[in-house]
């Protein structure tokens, strides 16, 4: 579940814009959301991180962005059904 606006508060006032990416911190193995951002707001929240991440506020790794309209539909479902009868495969192999 995400929330339905950007992560980000500027001058006081939460931003309106809808969220386009689900920001994640990737360490070793593990990947940790730590919010959403409209596009206009990608670079603010990445500089944010890196201060949270000085501070030991969130776990320090790769910061990433990844675009929220390919998260959670059906259809993804439907594909990741696929992709795991082809690892079976590979793995047969
Ligand atoms: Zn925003």
């Amino acid at each position: 579940m995400f929330p339905d606006k950007c992560s980000i508060t500027e001058q006081g006032k939460p931003c309106v814009n809808p969220p386009e990416f689900v920001v994640s911190i990737t360490v070793e193995t593990e990947e940790y959301m730590v919010g959403v951002t409209c596009g206009k707001h990608k670079q603010i929240v990445s500089g944010k991180i890196k201060i949270l991440q000085k501070e030991n506020k969130v776990p320090s790794g790769k910061v990433g962005f990844s675009p929220l309209k390919a998260v959670g539909t059906d259809c993804i479902h439907g594909d990741e059904e696929d992709f795991i009868q082809l690892d079976t495969k590979n793995f047969k192999n």
